[in-house]
């Protein structure tokens, strides 16, 4: 592999579909219904809620509240969870809805694993970090929110 290719190499998203990635200001990929305005994460083709086509792929806030979290104490079933722990080396950590102010609710991952720092409605904000390794070196990019400081 040529340098410029092992450049390009070293960040990828987990999925392209679910964030603008590479970008300065990587945003969450949502849709939008233009039928009925109900706004989707991930981007769906169509509406889950009045099943109309007419959908729009829209960007989503990178701000919200917390409205729900729980923490992940175990090693999560593989697949679908891709992540390199093993049982010996899991570290616990939170798992939240985070309610955007685009009127959607996205699952995501918390940087923080001790409930006594969660609080519902507590302002969050999305943070974008190496989630793992793939085979060829580079670093899986995935999304997380974090408290907003
Ligand atoms: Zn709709």
């Amino acid at each position: 592999m040529n340098q410029r290719g092992a450049a390009k190499a070293l960040h990828k998203p987990i999925d392209p579909k679910l964030f603008t990635w590479p970008s300065s200001n990587p945003r969450l990929l949502g849709s939008r219904c233009n039928n009925c305005g109900t706004t989707s994460f991930p981007s769906q083709t169509s509406c889950p809620r009045c099943c109309s086509e007419d959908v729009t792929p829209c960007e989503l806030a990178t701000r919200g509240t917390l409205w729900s979290f729980t923490i992940q104490g175990f090693l999560p079933k593989s697949p679908p969870y891709a992540g390199e722990e093993t049982a010996a080396t899991f570290q616990p950590y939170g798992v939240g809805y985070v309610e955007l102010p685009d009127q959607v609710r996205v699952v995501s991952r918390l940087k923080v694993s001790s409930p006594e720092e969660l609080e519902i409605g507590m302002d969050m904000e999305l943070v974008f970090e190496p989630f793992r390794v793939d085979e060829d070196g580079a670093e899986i990019i995935s999304y997380a929110f974090r408290p907003v400081a």
